[in-house]
């Protein structure tokens, strides 16, 4: 299979048992969600994750995910507030005195003054990814409360995360909590580290010079993903590409945030941009949401798999499914079937794919040489039906100039740096081995050949095509060599 799975670790696939099951079924990324749960659950689940995956002989790479200026309704009662359309109900800052309402007006907190204050009459206020959905009747008060009218009812439960759509918060993407979270990922080694609600690509500056300061090895500093679910991301979308290293589709609050209808086309439009950008993209959220309670997928689900595959993402994500449901092996299993049948469709059958190929060979410039030798490598090892194109890759330039083509012929990505071997658990068609620094050229094919025959990927007779940047080691963008090996 080609496409990547990220999978969300929860309480209900914390288990030495399930993280194995959870990776001989196809898990390349395990999330961990700091949205939910303390450092000690999730110090606890990365250990794991670290230990089965050497044991398993496995690259799997560990997500740190920050949540946020997500805004959270306030502590209620347990049974929380019973909201009835058209009702009045006013939110206040709790740090503040308690406003006085008439009888028929229901109270409750929210503990955002920034997000109270932004509030203007007229503004959607949707709460629990839009079950609950008020309308702002009047400006906010100097004291610190706003008054909304009930436009869809139900029941309002303490933290449900809130969402006023157009307000302009004057906040940062990395609140403290963020902070102190980050620090808590980098010192503990993640891999990569996730951030939600990014506005523009300043936000992704921003987290990368404090990851800087505590990561003066830049070898070691976790790679970053701009979560794109902000009206105002998708303006800034060209400029973050430029400064991301991974992008997710987080189709959850970007629904929530534009409308649910405008997903599919934002999905579709985001995945193409990063595969020109050979930029690695994840598409996340409610892929199997039925299967938190149920064993199969909806008929809708399937689809939804088939078409993040046939849009041509790099990798597919359970959140709920894997973290607290019922059936998180069976979720992975099922990811695992549908994309392996989406990727047969390749570049002929009913559904074909994007002929990738063709798109970054068309729009490429006369000097841009690294993709030039990326192109000429494909048609090369298409040509003489190669085994494998092997990347000999120090930052992972070459293997992301080479899968963005998202060629028929599997990609193994050869590098001394254990960082770069990482990335690829975020790409599609990608496979990782962790080699030895060489510096002589014959010496590198020659370890390279070997280590390909050790892990099983070719045997002898068999042809492959090698694309590299001599002198090795130079950085990113030297691609120069392509080579084809008779092993
Ligand atoms: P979340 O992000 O699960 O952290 O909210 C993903 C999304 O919004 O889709
Ligand atoms: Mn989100």
């Amino acid at each position: 299979m080609r496409t990547k799975i990220v999978c969300t670790i929860g309480p209900a696939s914390e288990s030495e048992e399930l993280l194995r099951a959870l990776m001989r079924a196809g898990m390349d990324v395990a999330r961990l969600n700091m949205s939910h749960g303390n450092h000690e659950d999730h110090g606890r689940r990365l250990e794991l994750v670290r230990k089965v995956a050497a044991e398993e002989h496995q690259l799997v790479a560990v997500m740190a995910d920050l949540q946020g200026p997500k805004f959270r309704v306030g502590d209620l009662p347990v049974e929380g507030l019973q909201l009835v359309k058209g009702a009045l109900i006013v939110l206040f800052d709790p740090g503040r005195e308690k406003p006085t309402v008439g009888p028929d007006v229901q109270l409750a907190p929210m503990p955002h003054p920034e997000l109270i204050a932004a509030m203007r009459s007229g503004n959607r206020v949707l709460i629990d990814d839009g079950v609950l959905e008020l309308r702002v009747v009047e400006n906010p008060t100097a004291a610190g409360s706003v008054r909304c009218a009930v436009v869809a009812g139900g029941q309002l439960l303490a933290r449900k995360g809130v969402s006023v759509p157009g307000a302009k918060v004057a906040v940062s993407s990395l609140t403290p909590k963020d902070k102190i979270d980050l620090n808590w990922a980098v010192a503990h080694g993640v891999d990569a580290v996730a951030l939600s609600f990014v506005r523009a690509a300043d936000d992704i500056r921003e987290l990368r010079a404090l990851i800087n300061v505590q990561c003066e090895d830049a070898s070691k500093s976790p790679y970053i993903v701009a979560k794109i679910e902000k009206p105002e991301a998708l303006k800034d979308f060209d400029n973050i590409l430029k400064v991301t290293d991974i992008v997710m589709v987080a189709r959850g609050d970007l629904g929530v945030e534009t409308s649910a209808q405008e997903v599919p086309f934002y999905q579709k439009k985001i995945i193409r941009e990063c595969v020109r950008a050979g930029v690695p993209v994840i598409t996340a959220t409610q892929m199997l949401q039925s299967m938190i309670h149920s064993p199969s997928p909806t008929r809708a689900e399937a689809s939804d798999v088939a078409n993040a595959v046939l849009d041509g993402t790099d990798a597919i994500m359970l959140s709920a499914e894997s973290a607290s449901g019922e059936y998180p092996l069976e979720s992975v299993q099922t990811m695992q079937s549908i994309a392996t049948r989406a990727e047969a469709e390749g570049r002929s059958g009913v559904a074909a794919t994007t002929d990738w190929h063709m798109v970054c060979k068309q729009s490429m410039s006369g000097d841009d040489i690294a993709t030039a030798m990326a192109v000429a490598a494909v048609e090369i090892a298409e040509d003489v039906g190669a085994k494998a194109i092997v990347c000999l890759t120090h930052s992972g330039s070459t293997a992301r100039m080479v899968a963005r083509l998202r060629p028929v012929v599997p990609i193994i990505a050869l590098s001394p740096n254990a960082r770069t071997c990482m990335l690829t658990a975020f790409m599609s068609s990608v496979q990782a081995i962790h080699m030895q620094h060489v510096t002589e050229v014959q010496a590198m094919f020659d370890m390279s050949i070997k280590s390909l025959r050790d892990h099983g990927y070719v045997s002898e007779g068999d042809r492959v095509v090698i694309v590299a940047g001599v002198p090795i080691g130079r950085g990113a963008g030297t691609t120069n060599l392509v080579k084809v090996q008779v092993v």
